[in-house]
């Protein structure tokens, strides 16, 4: 790198570079982020810090916030809910609550992946296996549902004559296998590795290795979709998701209370931080609490 190039930037272009970044990838993790950012802030001409010692990450995206609020977007910090040595930094537009205007996916791929989230917190504890995952293939589709939710069996892909939209995916077992794997890398899922599960207090529901839960960009891009969907304390008998009593934020795999009628739910990262219940000051029921409490 020639000395030209090592101070080439104004801290406003470092930082409207760091953007671009979030906003292309939606999604880094901590040590990403930081890491971008060292190389980003290598590159500020001293002239434009005026003396000063380069912006933190955290003080450069408080700056870069203020920009984006007004224009409906957030750069967000978020705990992973179950590995406490791991966070993350979502770009998250604050305002539309679409799918579709978040991915590149086709119609077909939203509504499967529709089927899957709705599948994983369905499932106990919000803990999915991948082949149930692939099973949600045989569905009904969500438009579809309502009209014709008894039809399990194979072979109704035609809808009927009088039935516009399909009844079930067109989809194979090996394009939603794909299709799993980019949730995943995407991080709208998260999928349990043996050092996550390591690191688990005791729980109801133990995950196994390859199983998957809701993940951090599905909590922060999606949160007005999953509250509207799932979080419906008026109808307790179809809430699958409930607000953590400590972070507000919503909970899917987590800690419950264990009071009699009390409904505090807890992020395992936000019982670390707070050994008792805010509703009714109970220990949360873990016999092997998680270590190194995170900072939201
Ligand atoms: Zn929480
Ligand atoms: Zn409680």
């Amino acid at each position: 790198m020639s000395p030209s190039a090592a101070y080439s930037l104004s801290l406003d272009q470092a930082r409207q570079l760091l953007v671009q970044c979030l906003m292309s990838q939606s999604i880094f993790s901590a040590d990403q982020l930081n890491r971008i950012w060292a190389e980003l802030s290598l590159r500020v001409s001293p002239s434009s810090l005026s003396g000063e010692p380069a912006p933190s990450l955290t003080a450069i995206l408080n700056i870069a916030n203020r920009k984006l609020t007004p224009l409906g977007f957030r750069v967000v910090n978020f705990p992973s809910h179950f590995d406490p040595t791991t966070s993350y930094y979502v770009f998250a537009n604050l305002e539309d609550d679409e799918f579709s205007k978040k991915t590149s996916l086709s119609t077909m791929e939203i509504l499967y992946f529709e089927l899957v989230i709705r599948r994983v917190v369905e499932s106990p504890g919000c803990v999915a296996d991948r082949r149930d995952l692939l099973n949600v293939l045989n569905d009904p589709l969500p438009h579809a549902s309502t009209q014709d939710a008894t039809t399990q069996g194979e072979g109704s892909m035609d809808g009927g004559a009088s039935a516009p939209l399909p009844q079930r995916l067109n989809m194979t077992k090996l394009e939603a296998q794909n299709l799993l794997n980019q949730f995943i890398w995407e991080e709208w899922l998260s999928e349990f590795s043996q050092e996550a599960i390591d690191g688990l207090p005791s729980m109801d529901v133990m995950p196994t290795p390859g199983m998957v839960t809701l993940g951090p960009r599905a909590f922060v891009d999606l949160k007005p979709y999953l509250a509207r969907m799932y979080n419906t304390p008026d109808e307790p008998e179809q809430q699958l998701l409930f607000e953590c009593a400590v972070c507000r934020g919503l909970v899917g795999f987590g800690l419950s209370c264990r009071s009699i009628n009390c409904p505090g739910r807890v992020h395992l990262s936000c019982a670390a931080r707070r050994p008792e219940c805010p509703a009714c000051a109970a220990p949360w029921d873990t016999r092997r609490p998680p270590e190194s409490p995170l900072d939201a």
